[in-house]
This record gives C-alpha cells, sequence and structure tokens, in this order.
C-alpha cells in the first residue's frame, strides 16, 4: 500500500528526488534533510506503514538486516567512531512524518548528538506491577 498524501511514499517511489545511499525494491535509503550529524540516513521501506505498529514482520526484520549492512559501509565511508539508530513511533515519541523508518546516526568522538536522558530509578512496585502484567 502507498499513502498518496504520505511525503515518505513519494521519497522511497522516486517520485521526489532525494539524495539516495542504497535501493533495492523493498527500500530507500536516503540523507535526512536535518540531519542531527554528518551522514545521518534514514532507512524507507517502499510500502507505507505508520511505523512499528504497524509494520509486518518480515518488513521490519528485513530494515534491521540493512540498518546493519548500511552502518557497516558508511562507518567505513565516514570515519565515524559509532552510531545510534533511532525509531520513533507515534507523536509522544518524537514522530513526525508518520511512514516508518529508521535513523541512523553516526556518531563521532566529543560530538554533540543529544540522544541522553536523566537515568530514573526502577522501584520494586513497578518492576513486580510489570512483570505481572508481562505473564
Ligand atoms: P521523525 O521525527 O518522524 O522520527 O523523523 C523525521 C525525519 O525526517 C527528521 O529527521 C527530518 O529531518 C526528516 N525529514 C523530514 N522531511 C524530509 C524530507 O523531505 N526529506 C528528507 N531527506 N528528510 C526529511
Ligand atoms: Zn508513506
Amino acid at each position: 500500500m502507498k499513502d498518496k498524501e504520505c511525503i515518505f511514499c513519494k521519497i522511497a517511489a522516486g517520485e521526489i528526488p532525494s539524495a539516495t545511499l542504497y535501493e533495492d525494491e523493498d527500500f530507500r535509503v536516503i540523507l535526512d534533510l536535518g540531519p542531527a550529524s554528518k551522514g545521518h540516513a534514514l532507512i524507507l521501506p517502499k510500502e507505507h506503514y505508520r511505523n512499528l505498529y504497524d509494520i509486518d514482520e518480515e518488513t521490519a526484520a528485513k530494515a534491521m538486516k540493512l540498518a546493519r549492512k548500511m552502518v557497516k559501509k558508511m562507518t567505513d565511508v565516514l570515519g565515524c567512531d559509532g552510531y545510534n539508530i533511532v525509531q520513533n513511533n507515534e507523536p509522544c515519541a518524537g514522530q513526525t512524518v508518520f511512514h516508518f523508518h529508521m535513523h541512523l546516526i553516526p556518531r563521532y568522538e566529543g560530538d554533540h548528538v543529544g540522544l541522553s536522558w536523566p537515568a530514573g530509578e526502577l522501584t520494586e512496585e513497578v518492576k513486580t506491577e510489570i512483570l505481572e502484567k508481562m505473564k
């Protein structure tokens, strides 16, 4: 399924030009227009899925395999020191484009990419509650 209103559907299909790093029958990998660091890229499936809640298992697995391949190649190309993979689901989690995508964010020693959070505390109460509900 494609979504006529979706910008990432159009980019993935090649209807809107993009800086494409890789393409196959299922995915296009492009440079992000607002990069967190040099080489920040996005993996876009060619089919439309809103996010991880919507994507099928097989395509999700393929996306992760592709992420691994891209990270290894781009580490060589960019000479970066590490990588973050970020994948946002729904507005409260920072999703702004509602077509599944994975961010591949190269990291450089001493960069100021802000992907950290203040560590909370896992209380016994919360731990027990969640473990119970997961049964
Ligand atoms: P989200 O916040 O949904 O996880 O990420 C959306 C990402 O898409 C952002 O990092 C933003 O910079 C990028 N982006 C939004 N529109 C475009 C576009 O038209 N072209 C490209 N290459 N990136 C885009
Ligand atoms: Zn789409």
